[in-house]
């Protein structure tokens, strides 16, 4: 078989762990399969950095460039102790450069003061860079041969969108051509979270990115299957941080985790699931901590789920702007006015609803756009095409998610019953028009209690049958 595996943060967050990943994947050497590795930076090394670039570039007293560069270096030496103490010398040297390079940017930053999309991203792939060597080198520790590559070396080719690069189809052919060989005699270890321009320039993802390098790279290795490895035992009903009940399930359909993460599952990122369900390449999450469990499988809807919602997620650092005005009643072109303002000033749009009265228009977009998106609108109200436009950052919006509710009735009856019961307001509702998906807006306070009352209305702790 050929198989790509991704590791993410806390599952590479320090060197007994490190060697967990070695554990689960030399087996699967051994017996001869190929592997494809794709890593993330270890746990909460990219907010740091995010963090020490932003003080960098605004401090007024002379910023922690130094203490920060030693507590890295302490972090992935100790790492390397611990996993691959054979390499400490000659990945060593390789983590020196890395760290200098850094510590260069930030000053170089510190100087400027100035922090721009391009430099932002290359800095900010650096968790990357830091943690590949160790992970490789810890391979080389058992005997797997291995190299290591970053993600412009692996071929991901992205857009130049910094911050949210997407990746773009002549990257196939490249991937292809780079790791396909590399699979034959050792097992390449890829930074995730990072492609390139065409240009050569350096790109991220999006946060949590290094899911979407994963199904990317699968998808063009032609990958028999895509194993993400995180730290919980799979796909759950909901958040478990949120619901302690919150049960695995044993398997949803693409589509059904497409609407998971987009709308804010946190388990997978937004984009990585496409890759994989173009080319049928089934998907698995499963645990580093908890290896034997099976996860959850990630395919093609083989037959109708008795169970009718699979799942609940839960939004926030969302904004519900509210467009109202009578004149917009039999008025054509008012909607097309409305999201062509808001495209014009790169707002992205999350969830839209309209009253069949059509006097409002609801619309959810990302608080850091609310702003934005306000004052976008403002025109519309001075031409007198809408009467006015509100924003609330006070909200919250969750989505109950399941193929099964495709052409059953009452599930948004017994839905909204139950909130209602628990006394909980709705703002704001939108049925995809997927069917596969039905989501609300409340109070941010009411977000936590409505996700609790539907997992306990829908039994979604209840055994399930896939
Ligand atoms: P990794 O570093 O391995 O990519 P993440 O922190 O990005 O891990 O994603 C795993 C986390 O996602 C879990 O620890 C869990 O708290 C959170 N999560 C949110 N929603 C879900 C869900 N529906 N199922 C499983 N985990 C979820
Ligand atoms: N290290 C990156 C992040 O923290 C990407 C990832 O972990 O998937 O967002
Ligand atoms: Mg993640």
């Amino acid at each position: 078989m050929r198989l790509l595996m991704k590791f993410g943060g806390t599952s590479v967050g320090d060197g007994d762990r490190i060697r967990k990943v070695v554990d689960i994947l030399e087996p699967y050497h051994e017996e001869g399969h190929e592997l494809g590795v794709v890593v993330s930076a270890m746990s909460g090394v990219t907010n740091q950095i995010i963090e020490m670039a932003n003080e960098v570039v605004t401090c007024k007293e002379k910023p922690g460039i130094e203490p920060f560069i030693t507590q890295l270096r302490e972090r992935h030496r100790k790492a390397l102790e611990v996993a691959a103490p054979d390499y400490l010398e000659e990945t060593g040297r390789i983590l020196e450069g890395r760290l200098s390079d850094l510590r260069n940017m930030f000053m170089g930053l510190n100087n400027l003061r100035e922090l721009t999309p391009r430099s932002r991203d290359y800095i900010i792939s650096f968790g990357e860079r830091l943690s590949a060597p160790v992970i490789r080198a810890a391979l080389r520790q058992r005997g797997i041969p291995s190299v290591v590559l970053d993600g412009c070396e692996a071929g991901i080719t992205t857009t130049a969108t910094h911050g949210d690069g997407i990746v773009i189809p002549e990257s196939e052919a490249k991937i292809r051509g780079r790791i396909l060989p590399l699979l034959q005699d050792s097992v390449p270890v890829i930074m995730g979270y990072m492609g390139c321009t065409p240009q050569g320039i350096t790109t991220t993802l999006g946060r949590s990115g290094s899911d979407y390098s994963a199904t990317v790279v699968g998808a063009a290795i032609g990958a028999d299957e895509i194993w993400i490895w995180t730290d919980v035992d799979g796909i759950m009903t909901t958040d478990p941080r949120l619901v302690r009940e919150a049960r695995v399930l044993p398997s949803v359909s693409y589509l059904e985790a497409m609407e998971l993460s987009f709308f804010g599952a946190k388990v997978m990122h937004p984009r990585s699931i496409e890759p994989a369900m173009r080319k049928g390449i089934p998907i698995r999450v499963k645990n580093t901590f908890n290896p034997s469990h099976p996860g959850t499988c990630i395919t093609k809807e083989k037959r109708r789920a008795r169970r009718v919602v699979k799942a609940l997620t839960h939004i926030t650092g969302v904004a519900l702007i509210n467009v109202n005005g009578a004149q917009m009643i039999g008025r054509p072109g008012v909607a097309r006015a409305i999201f062509t303002a808001l495209a014009d000033k790169e707002v992205n749009v999350m969830m839209i609803s309209q009253g069949s009265s059509e006097a409002n228009i609801s619309i959810i977009v990302e608080l850091d756009h609310m702003e934005i998106a306000a004052e976008a609108l403002k025109p519309m109200v001075q031409q007198g095409i809408v009467r006015d436009v509100t924003a609330n950052p006070d909200v919250a919006a969750v989505a109950v998610v399941g193929a099964g509710m495709i052409g059953t009735p009452g599930i948004s009856g017994r839905i909204f019953t139950a909130l209602g019961l628990a006394g909980v307001n709705i703002m704001m509702i939108s049925q995809g028009s997927s069917e596969v998906n039905i989501s609300f807006v409340v109070k941010e306070s009411d977000g936590p209690k409505a996700v609790r009352v539907l997992h306990e209305e829908l039994r979604l702790s209840e055994e399930q049958d896939g």
